[in-house]
């Protein structure tokens, strides 16, 4: 059934422009579509694009509590500029209460399970119910992002939380991502012009060196693993 959905979506749309293609999910799925937001270049793209589509599409960020400053003021920037309210969801008090009371504010740089326990309560949980009860879940993976991004397709069926997804930038470079949002004066994470690339928690992300893999800033102690989750979201 997903499967086919998927397949459909992909044929329907294949001749549309990323704004056709919005405007015709919202037509297919009214009040059913969500697009989560971190406030990275991709994402920022996209709420572009959704602002100006005048459509009835959700915006929402998970707020893990651990954010840049830098963050919270492109996304306050992004508020103000747009005017469009923007779901915030928070990790459960009492998990996130827990988790520090038993193991300390840094445990996610002790091992992969504690990193990935973190990431669970802060994010996992958060996203499961933000997406609750929609058809849709829009995002801003790009293909180079990562080894594990190349085979994806513009739509997809998450089976994890049993959600179409939307990858609009797929095929999109960076160079592209950078281009639209100057011409577009699109609001910007500060910490881009130093280096950061891909930004998530303050605790675990760095800038990354010439050269080096776009996810090499996130959790760069671990060897491998440079998902949170939120693609892939199975308590490991
Ligand atoms: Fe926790 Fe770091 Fe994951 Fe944020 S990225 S939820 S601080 S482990």
């Amino acid at each position: 059934m997903s499967a086919s959905i998927v397949q459909e979506l992909l044929e329907k749309t294949a001749a549309f422009s990323l704004d056709e293609t919005l405007v015709f999910l919202a037509g297919e799925f009214p009040g059913k579509v969500i697009f989560s937001t971190s406030f990275g270049q991709e994402d920022q793209v996209i709420t572009d694009f959704i602002a100006k589509s005048n459509t009835d599409i959700t915006v929402f960020t998970l707020d893990t509590g651990r954010l840049f400053q830098e963050t919270y003021d492109v996304f306050h920037k992004t508020l103000k500029k747009y005017k469009r309210p923007i779901e915030v969801y928070f990790p459960e008090a009492t998990s996130v209460e827990k988790l520090l009371q038993e193991k300390g504010p840094n445990s996610f740089y002790d091992s992969v399970e504690n990193r990935k326990e973190c990431c669970f309560i802060r994010k996992v949980v958060p996203l499961r119910k933000a997406l609750a009860g929609n058809s849709v879940w829009i995002t801003g993976l790009r293909a180079e992002q990562s080894e594990n991004r190349q085979d994806l397709n513009l739509f997809e069926y998450d089976g994890n939380f049993e959600i179409i997804k939307f990858n609009p930038l797929l095929k999109w470079t960076l160079e592209e991502v950078e281009t639209y949002l100057s011409d577009n004066n699109v609001p910007q994470n500060a910490l881009h012009k130093q280096g950061f690339v891909s930004i998530g928690c303050a605790p675990c992300t760095r800038a990354i060196f010439p050269g080096e893999d776009i996810r090499a800033g996130r959790w760069w102690w671990e060897s491998s693993h440079k998902e949170c989750g939120l693609h892939s979201a199975k308590k490991e």
